[in-house]
């Protein structure tokens, strides 16, 4: 099978790499010296974008729909029928659909397939792949997307997959900033964060949040920057237009999103997202340690 992958960014990178180990694998990046950078590290090839169109199976994990959206169109005149296009960018449910409905229009299946994990489940090759759209269009790529998946779950049809990746950023959002909020207090009344954190992390109050981002990237202040704050913010946003849709109240959600465009706003869009929580400090006059 020969595949091809568009975005060698923190995600694109490693995961491009575990399909190279496996196939013949096509590879292009805006940034030119990426890709050539990919194919002497993995035996990939970098080729034009057109290029890519001789894959069988194409991966995109671009930053938002948009650019998804711009290189399909680029793309589109090249693409031969039975091709799948499997979107592993954290997208739009509603921008998925229409790029769904212009490739179909020649034969091509797209599959919109965001992942979790971060860039560890990255280059692990144990991402969580969630994927909407058609059934037998997933299982004509599955081979291929094993490559750097741990679990791939089809969650309904196109734009299904993009929903439960906002949702699940969300509740990312949510641990994380709550987690924050409690540790400065716990930390200004002379707890120190290791302490709380080795009761709740034995305790019902546990998450990713504070049994791995905390200890590791704001005890430490190592701040390393695996996912920008400007995308965690992008995915509430996406989030946001999933409750519109469902029409229900969801206040806690509503909030999140607000506090992320806060700490956007302060703190930078690019910025490490585990950074948000500098905005706490910064409220707290405390560093949580
Ligand atoms: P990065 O910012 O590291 O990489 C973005 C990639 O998109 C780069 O290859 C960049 O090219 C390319 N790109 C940006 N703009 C354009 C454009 N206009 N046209 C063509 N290519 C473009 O992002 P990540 O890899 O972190 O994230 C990618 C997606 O995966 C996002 O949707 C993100 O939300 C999601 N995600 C990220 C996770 C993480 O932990 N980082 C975890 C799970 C999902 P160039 O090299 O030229 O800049």
């Amino acid at each position: 099978m020969k595949v091809g992958f568009i975005g060698l960014g923190a995600m694109g990178y490693p995961m491009a790499g575990h399909l190279a180990q496996r196939f013949e694998t096509l590879v292009w990046n805006r940034t030119r010296e990426k890709a050539q950078a990919h194919a002497e590290a993995f035996g990939s090839k970098a080729v034009a974008l057109e290029e890519v169109a001789a894959a069988s199976v194409i991966f995109t994990c671009l930053p938002t729909s948009r650019e998804v959206g711009e290189i399909a169109a680029r793309l589109a005149p090249h693409l031969k029928a039975d091709t799948v296009w499997v979107d592993c960018t954290s997208g739009e449910p509603e921008a998925s659909r229409t790029i769904a409905a212009r490739l179909a229009e020649q034969g091509v299946a797209f599959l919109d397939a965001p992942v979790s994990g971060g860039t560890i489940g990255a280059e692990r090759g144990t991402l969580t792949v969630m994927v909407g759209g058609d059934v037998a269009a997933l299982e004509r790529a599955r081979e291929a997307i094993e490559a750097f998946a741990g679990k791939i779950v089809h969650v309904g049809p196109v734009g299904a997959g993009h929903a439960v990746k906002a949702v699940n950023n969300a509740l990312l959002a949510v641990n994380l900033w709550a987690a924050g909020e409690g540790l400065a207090a716990l930390v200004k009344q002379g707890v120190r964060a290791e302490v709380a954190l080795e009761v709740i992390n034995a305790s019902s109050g546990r998450s990713n949040a504070t049994e791995n981002l905390i200890p590791e990237r704001v005890v430490t202040r190592a701040w390393p920057l695996t996912f920008k704050l400007g995308l965690l913010a992008k995915d509430i946003g996406i989030a946001m237009r999933v409750l519109d849709g469902a029409d229900l109240p969801a206040p806690v959600l509503r909030l999140v999103h607000e506090v992320y465009q806060a700490a956007k706003r302060e703190i930078g869009a690019d910025a490490d997202h585990v950074e948000a929580l500098k905005l706490i400090e910064r409220w707290a006059e405390t560093e949580i340690r």
